[in-house]
């Protein structure tokens, strides 16, 4: 596939946190050939990250690579700083990267758990917001931006049995995105929020079923679970200037189940 170009809009540089895999990885491919220059940020698969770079070269725009742990402060202030110095200017970012645990019922709950949850699924995603806003926002000297936070169906289910943790993690994305969205929509920063349904990527395994989705998917109204490509295509939409007019929103990509 080749780049597109659209003459009209001005360079982009896009940050897409945990992008190496699954829907990270589905999103960068499709900003790199919607002309976007790239961050792509990781936490343990170098080489799988180092793959996809290739890919993304051959398309005709710049990429880099960054590892960092979005819930170590440290480490994202660092990513900002390199991008600012590889990339120039970050007007796009999307907070992708989050982890699902083992599944639990409210009887296993630990604050060890709750923890790791929530400053990966939450902190991290606050985190790389401010670093963002500093170089976005009009009040900065930024030319403004747009952010996509990647929530969950979960924040509306609330996973019972499951993922309880992962789920109110998920609405705390909602949440953040609804208040960030207001607090910089007048220094030329767009919020918005992508809610998966049940999608083919490896995040089920981690989370203790593989097979999750095909087990569950005969309840969704297509019947089918989604892929990253589909939710990816939401992703790039509210990022981009095609959605000026969307703010403080979300997109479930679902497969029918809201
Ligand atoms: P995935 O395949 O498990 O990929 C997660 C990515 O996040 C990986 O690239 C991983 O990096 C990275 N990551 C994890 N912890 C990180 C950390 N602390 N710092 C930096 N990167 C980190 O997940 P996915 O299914 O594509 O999910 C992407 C987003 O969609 C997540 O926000 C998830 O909650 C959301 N979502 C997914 C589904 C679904 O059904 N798959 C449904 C609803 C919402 P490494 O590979 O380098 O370790």
């Amino acid at each position: 596939m080749t780049r597109e170009v659209d003459p009209v809009e001005q360079p982009k540089v896009a940050l897409v946190t945990g992008g190496s895999r699954g829907i990270g990885r589905a999103t960068s491919l499709l900003l790199a050939q919607q002309g976007y220059d790239l961050c792509i940020n990781y936490l343990s698969n170098q080489e799988r990250a180092l793959s996809l770079q290739s890919e993304i070269l051959a398309l005709g725009v710049r990429c880099m690579l960054y590892q960092a742990d979005v819930a170590d402060e440290v480490a994202v202030v660092a990513m900002f700083k390199a991008i600012d110095q590889q990339l120039g200017p970050l007007n796009a970012l999307v907070n992708n990267a989050a982890l699902m645990l083992p599944q639990l019922s409210i009887e296993q709950v630990t604050s060890a758990r709750l923890e790791q949850m929530f400053s990966v699924n939450v902190g991290g995603s606050f985190l790389c917001a401010r670093e963002a806003v500093l170089r976005m926002a009009y009040k900065h000297g930024g030319a403004g931006g747009s952010i996509v936070n990647v929530s969950s169906l979960a924040a509306l289910t609330g996973s019972p049995d499951e993922y309880l943790d992962y789920a109110a993690s998920k609405g705390a994305i909602d949440t953040f995105t609804k208040g960030l969205a207001k607090e910089v929509s007048r220094e030329g920063i767009r919020v918005n929020a992508v809610r998966p349904g049940l999608i083919y990527t490896q995040m089920h395994r981690d989370g203790g079923e593989a097979d999750r989705v095909d087990r569950v998917k005969g309840s969704l109204p297509l019947g089918r679970g989604g892929t990253p490509e589909e939710v990816a295509e939401a992703i790039c939409w509210l990022l981009s200037e095609r959605a000026s007019f969307s703010t403080g929103g979300s997109i479930n990509v679902s497969g029918g189940l809201n």
